[in-house]
């Protein structure tokens, strides 16, 4: 249930020929850990280059995060970038903010984050495609630590998996 269509180490690893053959017209990104290190401003080079690239081709690209405005303008405006802050997920309506954007359908948008039951979850409720990348880092937060106990065995089940997935 918690199968992302793409498993890959970093954002820049995504190929973005498989995008374009999956129709996919925009991304919906999570920020933490998955552009750059947990609560940093900073863009890490191949991430810029990555989403440089990424709008050359006319993806759409729009921020979406579980973390505060505070920490999320900044990040975003640096991008360029519209963004959805505190979007709660595994709720949608960052998700469906993303597609009104673009005005695409939730077919053609695709989440990209690190976390199961976050950023994975949420676009299994909302039926977009997704993409799971492995975090910059690993948490030292209690509650953040014990999300990531409960995804191992499920981690575990998703890289063994072959059929139906695009490992990178
Ligand atoms: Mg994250």
């Amino acid at each position: 249930m918690l199968q992302p269509n793409i498993v890959c180490d970093k954002i820049y690893d995504i190929d973005p020929t498989v995008l374009e053959q999956m129709g996919i017209k925009a991304l919906a990104l999570d920020i933490d850990n998955t552009l750059t290190l947990h609560d940093s401003q900073e863009v890490p080079e191949k991430v810029r280059l990555f989403l440089d690239e990424m709008k050359q081709r006319g993806m759409g690209l729009f921020l979406v995060s579980n973390n505060s405005f505070e920490r999320v303008k900044p990040y975003a405006d640096g991008l360029g970038l519209a963004f959805v802050c505190k979007a709660a997920k595994p709720l949608t309506f960052g998700l469906k903010r993303a597609c009104a954007k673009f005005n695409l359908d939730k077919k053609e948008i695709m989440l990209v984050g690190d976390q199961l039951f976050t950023d994975i979850l949420a676009a299994k409720f909302f039926g977009c495609p997704c993409t799971l990348v492995t975090p910059f880092q690993i948490e030292h937060q209690k509650f953040l630590r014990f999300k990531r106990v409960l995804e191992k065995p499920i981690l575990r089940a998703i890289h063994r998996r072959k059929d139906g997935v695009t490992h990178v």
